[in-house]
């Protein structure tokens, strides 16, 4: 599995958060040795709470309604699509996306939101509800061949399917990197993440914000960056403005003339440490006189930065380096 980290601004938030959770507990505790205020009939519902609860699983549910065509939108004609939603929550998109798809796979790991999403859609029979984590589902049972399909004589090639999700910001690198892993099963992925994260994945090489994120994410597809929405789109808000970028599949390794899992491993060691050039990322793994050649081969110069190469160029030396590169 590919397998990065990449700096989640709303892990901070959620981090944030739940130190002034344990101050306010702390403060709690100690108000608890005052008196304590009589409480006169008031139900329980009633009573102002005075420290907001913790989002769990990265429940900021869509409050803005004119967004949800606007991202189901992003998808294109999904009239003969299948379509997988990432954490349909209360349904803000599923609506839409049942109504509009021939097929909708929704996949929530919240048991009551999921069983809530079942009933309500019960009636649906283009719609089905899978109570599970994302990040560990089946994708080749749900997307891949079926028994008696790969029979010889069958041509088993089924429409790609559609991806969309206002994802859960904690898990959002590892839910990309699966997708991108399981790309075979996926023609276009729109996902709404924290803006950070779609500046990073859209970024063009030598920009601010080119990182290893933005070389893997376009290596599978071209990414564009469609538009931001602010925290009071949501409900409870994030600290964060998000994002709904649109990637649209189209792996770049044959052409690049590059196997899939090396060339990740080469990038991950390409950009290795930040601020480091090339060279002395490529240096920790490669012998120094054929890293030279390979570089001059490639037309790389050795004090440039990885973030600086584009895709083209950083195959170029990983084909230079391999044995019998071109
Ligand atoms: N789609 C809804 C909306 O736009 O209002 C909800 C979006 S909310 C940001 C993220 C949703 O993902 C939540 O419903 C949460 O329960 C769900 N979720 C969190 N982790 C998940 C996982 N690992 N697999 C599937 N769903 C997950």
């Amino acid at each position: 599995m590919i397998k990065f980290a990449i700096i989640d601004h709303e892990q901070d938030a959620q981090r944030d958060a739940a130190s002034r959770v344990s101050t306010e507990t702390a403060e709690k505790n100690s108000a608890s040795l005052k008196p304590e205020r009589k409480r006169v009939n008031v139900p329980k519902g009633a009573t102002i709470q005075t420290s907001p609860r913790k989002p769990k699983l990265g429940q900021h549910f869509l409050a803005d309604e004119s967004a949800a065509p606007r991202i189901v939108d992003a998808l294109g004609d999904i009239s003969d699509a299948t379509v997988l939603e990432i954490g349909p929550g209360r349904g803000a998109i599923t609506d839409l996306l049942a109504r509009k798809s021939r097929r909708l796979i929704a996949v929530e790991l919240d048991r009551v939101l999921s069983a809530q999403l079942r009933m309500k859609f019960s009636m649906q029979p283009n719609v089905e509800i899978i109570e599970g984590d994302v990040l560990t589902i089946e994708l080749d049972t749900v997307f891949g061949a079926k028994p008696g399909s790969l029979r010889t004589g069958l041509n088993f090639a089924p429409e790609p399917a559609r991806v969309i999700g206002n994802l859960p910001y904690y898990i959002t690198s590892d839910i990309l990197l699966r997708l991108l892993e399981y790309h075979r099963y996926f023609s276009t992925i729109v996902l709404m993440v924290q803006k950070e994260v779609a500046d990073r994945l859209a970024a063009s090489p030598g920009s601010r914000d080119y990182g290893l994120l933005s070389a893997t994410a376009q290596l599978y597809g071209r990414v564009e960056q469609l538009f931001t929405l602010p925290p009071g789109a949501f409900s409870p808000p994030p600290k964060v403005y998000s994002s709904v970028v649109r990637i649209t599949i189209k792996p770049r390794l044959k052409s690049l003339r590059v196997s899939e899992a090396e060339f990740i491993a080469f990038l991950k060691l390409c950009f290795g440490q930040k601020r480091k050039t090339l060279w002395n990322n490529l240096k920790t793994r490669y012998d120094e006189d054929a890293l030279r050649a390979a570089l001059a081969k490639s037309g790389v110069k050795p004090a440039i930065r990885a973030e600086a190469l584009p895709l083209e160029k950083t195959a170029a030396l990983f084909r230079a380096l391999s044995d019998g590169g071109s």
